[in-house]
């Protein structure tokens, strides 16, 4: 059977608003969305999912031998020619799971005219995912390059017109040598959204859509995103086919492994805190909100004598590459970071995630620890809270499903030293209370201040001691919500 065998309506990818493509597109809802890592079979081989031999074996050689959760959903249904819809968290392993499938399904390219693209929203994952396909695509004698913006276009046309079958790309340089006439998208049989969630935050849909729509007949779609709601569901329900939906609500990946510690600080001794944290990590990647603010922490930490460099978007890309490349090979193993490299970015081996200032929401705070504990590893996240910030604080919590104490500590605490031997205490944070008494959320007991009585609407309560076994014992009990969120 053809790897492509599936039929479509032929128009059915140009559907011109979302209602057209609801009412005639799409007869067929996806399937309901649950979370089936449980029930993928983690003991399943790659050969079993249907993965060439060849292909098993450049991944055997790399020490992967077998498969995770996201990949026993999806590559099967991907190979059967169905387009795909996966809803997993960052370190899930997504690329092999969109990968694969791609690598067996693409063929030699016409010159200018590839038979696959990956559309992802940043140049860091750009070249994240090419890097990782490469060897791959080698193994199968198939041409894969990587196309992102900021950089001389020459090197990308060049490659171009000798032939590249498979190409990694941010829609927006994509676009431009689509208009220049340096290649076309019409024979396109495979298109991959890597991060559509993010794409779509970063107002790239219209980009993505003008692609989509030069390319002729139906494409096979893989989707993968975080959330499936919004923009995204729209992109879904506009070209893609009867997806197979598939969920995986990865706490077996990442979140199993991460620690999460919410420290206290004064302004005045955030950095030194910071500095303390950093100095005991391997690597660590220090989120901060503006590129000044990157400039300027990287310029600090450097200062305290951490070897430190800063990434973000208004870095030339051979600046951000030699960052990246510093950090990974740990010549450089601190990394103070915008939310540009939030997302997508894998660096192995990173063992601590500081957010610096604080994530915009939960999404953000999830994206941006997701850089730690990947693929299984162990690591530690650490939000930084300045004393106004903590309602925010609280917010973020809440909406992430962690009820985790903000411990209040100078510079000077041992606890930096070692992060891992200490556990938060839970249930010291609430959330503003939104104008019911009960805490807001109505499941959640009543906070209750030291006399006992109910804390005040929007009470947001710290812990600063020392000793804090002895704290532990001291504190309310009554915790409704477990640390993390269980599926
Ligand atoms: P995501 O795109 O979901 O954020 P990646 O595809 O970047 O995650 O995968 C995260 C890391 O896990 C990568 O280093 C990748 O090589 C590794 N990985 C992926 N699949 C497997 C597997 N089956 N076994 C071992 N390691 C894997
Ligand atoms: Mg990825």
């Amino acid at each position: 059977m053809s790897f492509f065998s599936l039929n479509r309506t032929p128009d059915a990818a140009i559907a011109e608003s979302p209602a057209a493509a609801e009412t005639e597109v799409h007869p067929t809802r996806p399937a309901p969305v649950v979370d089936e890592s449980a029930a993928a079979d983690q003991t399943v081989t790659f050969e079993e999912l249907g993965v060439a031999r060849d292909l098993v074996a450049a991944l055997n050689e790399r020490g992967i031998t077998s498969p995770f959760p996201v990949q026993v959903l999806t590559i099967p249904d991907a190979l059967a020619g169905r387009d795909v819809c996966g809803k997993a968290k960052t370190g899930s392993g997504k690329t092999l799971a969109f990968g694969l499938p791609l690598l067996m399904g693409t063929t030699t390219a016409k010159k200018r005219r590839p038979v696959s693209i990956v559309l992802v929203p940043t140049r860091e994952l750009a070249n994240q995912v090419a890097d990782e396909l490469a060897p791959l695509a080698e193994a199968r004698g198939l041409w894969i390059t990587a196309i992102y913006g900021g950089v001389s276009m020459s090197r990308q046309i060049n490659a171009l017109r000798s032939g590249v079958d498979l190409i990694v790309a941010t829609p927006g340089r994509l676009n431009d040598l689509l208009e220049r006439g340096e290649m076309s998208v019409a024979d396109v049989r495979f298109v991959v959204l890597d991060e559509a969630d993010q794409m779509a935050d970063m107002g790239f849909l219209p980009q993505v859509e003008r692609i989509l729509k030069q390319i002729d007949g139906n494409p096979q779609t893989l989707l993968f995103s975080a959330t499936l709601d919004g923009a995204v569901g729209e992109l879904v329900r506009k070209y893609q086919h009867n997806p197979a939906t598939h969920e995986v609500e990865s706490d077996t990946q990442s979140v199993d492994s991460l620690e999460q510690r919410f420290i206290g600080v004064s302004t005045d001794d955030r950095l030194e805190v910071a500095a303390k944290i950093c100095a005991g990590a391997t690597r660590a990647l220090v989120f901060v909100r503006t590129t000044h603010g990157a400039d300027r922490i990287a310029r600090q930490l450097a200062a305290t004598g951490l070897r430190t460099q800063a990434i973000h978007g208004r870095l030339s890309q051979s600046k951000r590459e030699r960052a990246l490349a510093a950090f990974s090979d740990g010549e450089s193993p601190v990394l103070v970071a915008t939310n540009v490299a939030a997302r997508g970015l894998h660096v192995d081996g990173i063992d601590v995630v500081i957010h610096f200032d604080p994530p915009e929401d939960h999404k953000v705070y999830l994206h941006r620890s997701g850089r730690t504990a990947r693929a299984g590893e162990e690591g530690m996240v650490v939000t930084l809270v300045l004393p106004e910030q903590m309602r925010d604080i609280a917010q973020i919590q809440k909406d992430a499903g962690l009820d985790l104490a903000i411990v209040s500590m100078k510079p000077d605490d041992k606890r930096l030293l070692d992060l891992a031997a200490w556990d938060a205490p839970a249930g010291l944070v609430w959330p503003t209370g939104g104008g019911s008494s009960q805490g807001g959320s109505g499941r959640r007991p009543a906070p209750r201040g030291a006399s006992g009585r109910p804390a005040g609407r929007g009470a947001v309560r710290a812990v600063s001691h020392g000793d804090h076994e002895g704290s532990r014992r001291d504190r309310e009990p009554a915790v409704a919500f477990s640390r993390r969120r269980r599926p």
